[in-house]
């Protein structure tokens, strides 16, 4: 049987479950605008379900919910070439998770170790639907039949789950209306690390504000992190074999090169044999103009949040389009009377 040719399509999305980080910058937004005009459609969206797998005060939640929206825009998604909106506003999503809860198995779900990390020694206290919501992740993504999805390393699992997803949903119902989605990941921030513990993922939700760079942080501020920013008592290597065994020298020369559109190694060879003395402050300044003009934008889009409310209301018209008849044709296949 031929194969269905589906559309070139990107959907990524990124949780209002605090302040945007720099994580969230090199390894998510800085990519999905570079998606953006090439040969993809593109679908951007402010997962506000997902962050309430985790306590959110209402009002922190509304707050976070515009920020990521602010951060979007400001950093050069243009809602008119991307669908930008928030996820509660599209109930296909809702929809389609539930039926996707019934596809995906419950020994698929005890794998994926983003839960274990996140449940932590409490698995027993968390709510369902943080154990749930990579089955509600495989929902964005298939709910518009996306190809590509641009994340992070930490949700390389998920995106496999979501094939998993779509091809058991495939085999079962004999079909092949789901696509096999790819991960996107490349370039060399795809894990930025906690500034204290160069073993942790830099997390908006992580405890101490100084482990993270967050996107509305002010010069100062970035400057004091890089400096307390953990490190070692070696100058850096000459070659980049020499970062291996040192996770938080080797995280500060990524986020160098990210930010930079330098590659590692380029950011050695200028770097050869420095000390810290002379790196981290070159790294601050580096964030600090890269950071600056797109926080100082975020600013001025969160003076006014009935915009960012207007902008993210039509994106979600637009991406009902979309969803609407994929989830009309997912109830179909499997035999709803509606
Ligand atoms: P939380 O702590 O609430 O999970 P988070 O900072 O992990 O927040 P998410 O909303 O879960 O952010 O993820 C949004 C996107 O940012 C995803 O594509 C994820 O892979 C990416 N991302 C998150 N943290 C990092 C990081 N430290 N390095 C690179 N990419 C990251
Ligand atoms: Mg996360």
């Amino acid at each position: 049987m031929a194969q269905p040719v589906f559309t070139p399509r990107v959907f990524s999305g990124i949780k209002p479950s605090g302040g945007l980080t720099l994580g969230n910058y090199l390894g998510a937004i800085k990519r999905f605008v570079d998606m953006q005009g090439s040969d993809f459609e593109t679908i951007y969206c402010v997962v506000d379900m997902h962050a309430v797998t985790v306590w959110q005060d209402p009002a922190d939640l509304r707050h976070a919910t515009r920020e990521v929206a602010a951060g979007y825009l400001a950093a050069g998604i243009d809602p008119e070439k991307s669908i930008l909106f928030n996820q509660a506003r599209v109930s296909a999503h809702a929809e389609l998770g539930w039926l996707f809860n019934c596809v995906a198995r419950v020994g698929w779900m005890n794998r994926m170790t983003q839960f274990k990390d996140k449940a932590g020694e409490n698995a027993e206290g968390v709510s369902l639907g943080l154990y749930a919501y990579p089955s509600l992740m495989a929902a964005d993504i298939l709910l518009y039949h996306a190809t590509h999805v641009p994340v992070g390393e930490d949700q390389k699992q998920h995106v496999e789950l979501t094939r998993d997803i779509a091809n058991k949903f495939n085999h079962d119902y004999k079909t092949d209306f789901f696509p096999q989605t790819e991960p996107v990941i490349e370039g060399p921030a795809m894990r930025v690390m906690n500034l204290r513990d160069g073993t942790k993922k830099m997390s908006k939700s992580g405890e101490s504000d100084m482990e993270r760079i967050n996107m509305t942080d002010d010069a100062d501020t970035i400057a004091k992190k890089f400096k307390k920013a953990k490190s070692d008592a070696e100058p850096l290597p000459e070659t980049l074999e020499g970062l291996t065994d040192r996770p938080e020298a080797r995280n500060l020369v990524n986020i160098y090169a990210a930010l930079s559109d330098m590659t590692n190694a380029q950011v050695i060879a200028e770097y050869a044999g420095a000390g810290w003395g002379r790196f981290k402050p070159a790294l601050a300044d580096l964030a600090v103009e890269k950071l600056a003009p797109v926080s100082g934008e975020m600013a001025r889009l969160m003076a006014d949040p009935a915009e960012i409310d207007r902008l993210m209301a039509r994106g979600a018209e637009r991406a009902n389009e979309i969803a609407q008849p994929i989830l009309a044709k997912t109830f179909d296949i499997m035999g709803f009377v509606r």
